[in-house]
């Protein structure tokens, strides 16, 4: 029996890594269970962000992006390059190198914090005194007792009903990211996040890739003419995209896969592929859990139930990140493991889900954060636009990189700023300045009288700002 702990934080991903390392620092002597394990079997703490999402899709569409600007457009540099060619082995190695080096930053920064780790399943047992049993099971059983506990056990790719993953022609995230070879055909079953950045990495190696979308508009959450920008540039590149499809069948054959669906015409269409990247959605993830042990209550969509504070309806028991509702976001798991931390100590943090910025790493990169036009419409509020393209920006100019644009939403009457949309280079960095300036909520001319470096990228933040009255000065 180990323990008791103040707090047992169960699954290491972004969310409970984090939540982990500020109960410690706070004072609290914290226990982090995951069952991750690496290759060799042994823990991998980062949960999906770190092993197969957000950081070995970023390791892998630098490559490729690298392979691409070389293939594509060093020659506009003047630099001449014979013989290109892509190791994919060595790409994916370095991929697991990356991958590597923030497991093995998970667990320093547990050990620099004290905080215990056990490599296994942590499952409820009963609620004891004071607090809950906790077994863990795998290499080294253990139970653990303490008086909190944060269920940070994140999601799992959903399957399409009658095509299970096998990863080797039907695959998730996981085996999208580890394709030994670059394939001829690639189909990708729904563009959202995951779907275009997976679809973008294999494209510029080389791979046909045709994307099959249910709903009838690109990009529906995003801001239409922020989406209708990244269509444009996307189908320019070659990407093939049919929306408002419905699948009717996948079947595996000996070339592939085969995907029967009816356009958005309703005629009857097949995709022939070599790989299909299914990427419609993340289902919660409580399996192994025994939520059932404590009476842990879960939603009718199998998220656990928590309020707008993470507390679930068990006393000292909360939940975090993916399993709970709310952007499936590692930044947003981050900090509610931190704000949930902070109420354990008896603090009164706060996060706003209006301000937590959306990123799509594909090139242009699409980010944005607060309300879009749709959406302003919808509510009936009164609003200003204003635009500013990349096109006009030195620095984009200098890059060789000016697809895209900055678009500030403010309101007509205050000026407060309601929503930054932006696609285009190093958007990504760049949505950073709106949350900020939405968290002090500022206005839109605050923006505006800011001294921004020139030439950076950052001038079409300012120019987009100064567009809502009208006023640019570079367009
Ligand atoms: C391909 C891809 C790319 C992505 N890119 C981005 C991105 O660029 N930016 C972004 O913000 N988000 C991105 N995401 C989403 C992001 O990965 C998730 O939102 C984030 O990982 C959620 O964090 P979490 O801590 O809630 O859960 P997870 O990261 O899923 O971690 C949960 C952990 O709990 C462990 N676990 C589960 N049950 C148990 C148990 N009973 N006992 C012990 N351990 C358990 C799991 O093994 C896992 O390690 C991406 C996702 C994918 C799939």
């Amino acid at each position: 029996m180990a323990g008791p702990f103040d707090v047992i934080v169960i699954g290491a991903g972004p969310g409970g890594y984090i939540a982990a390392i500020r109960a410690a620092q706070l004072g609290f002597k914290t226990a982090c269970i995951d069952e991750w394990q690496n290759g060799k079997g042994g823990p991998a703490p980062g949960g999906t962000c770190t092993n197969v999402g957000c950081i070995p899709s970023k390791a892998l569409l630098q490559s490729s992006e690298n392979y691409e600007h070389a293939g594509r457009h060093f020659a506009d540099h003047g630099i001449g390059l014979s013989n290109l060619s892509i190791d994919v082995g060595k790409m994916l190695g370095r991929k697991d190198a990356v991958v590597k080096q923030n497991n093995d930053g998970i667990l320093y920064l547990f050990k620099k914090n004290k905080v215990t780790f056990f490599h296994g399943r942590g499952a409820f047992s009963k609620a004891v005194e004071g607090g809950y049993e906790i077994a863990v099971s795998g290499p080294k059983a253990e139970t653990l007792t303490g008086k909190q506990v944060i269920v940070a056990t994140g999601s799992n790719p959903r399957a399409l009903p009658g095509a299970a993953f096998d990863e080797e022609g039907i695959l998730s995230n996981d085996g999208a990211l580890r394709i030994p070879g670059v394939p001829k055909t690639l189909g990708v079953i729904g563009s959202g996040v995951i779907g275009l950045e997976m679809g973008s990495v294999w494209r510029r190696l080389g791979a046909e890739v045709t994307v099959l979308e249910a709903l009838p508009t690109f990009l529906g959450a995003v801001d239409a003419q922020v989406a209708a920008e990244a269509h444009k540039a996307f189908i320019k590149q070659g990407l093939k995209i049919a929306l408002g499809i419905k699948i009717d069948n996948v079947e595996k054959s000996r070339k592939g896969v085969a995907v029967s669906y009816a356009d958005s015409k309703g005629s009857a269409q097949t995709l022939t592929c070599e790989k299909l990247i299914v990427s419609i959605g993340r289902v919660p993830n409580t399996a192994g859990l025994a939520p059932e042990a404590v009476g842990l209550e879960l939603d009718e969509r199998g998220f656990v139930a928590v309020d707008a504070e993470c507390r679930t309806n068990l006393p000292g028991v909360w939940a975090i990140g993916d399993v709970v509702r709310g952007p499936m976001l590692a930044h947003k798991a981050e900090e509610e493991g931190v704000a949930v931390a902070e109420r354990i100590a008896g603090q009164h943090p706060h996060i706003d889900f209006n301000t937590v910025p959306w990123v799509i790493y594909t090139s242009p990169e699409i980010a944005w954060v607060g309300q879009n036009e749709q959406q302003l419409k919808a509510a009936g509020r009164a609003y200003k636009a204003g635009t500013f393209p990349f096109m006009a920006n030195g620095r984009a100019r200098a890059l060789g990189d000016t697809t895209g644009l900055v678009k500030f939403l403010a309101d007509a009457k205050t000026d407060e700023i309601l929503g930054v949309h932006m696609v285009g280079p190093m958007v990504s960095e760049l949505i950073a300045e709106a949350v900020v300036a939405m968290e002090f909520r500022a206005s839109a001319e605050d923006i505006a009288r800011i001294c921004h470096a020139h030439p950076s990228l950052s001038e079409a933040t300012k120019e987009a700002a100064l567009a809502i009255d009208k006023r640019t000065l570079n367009l």
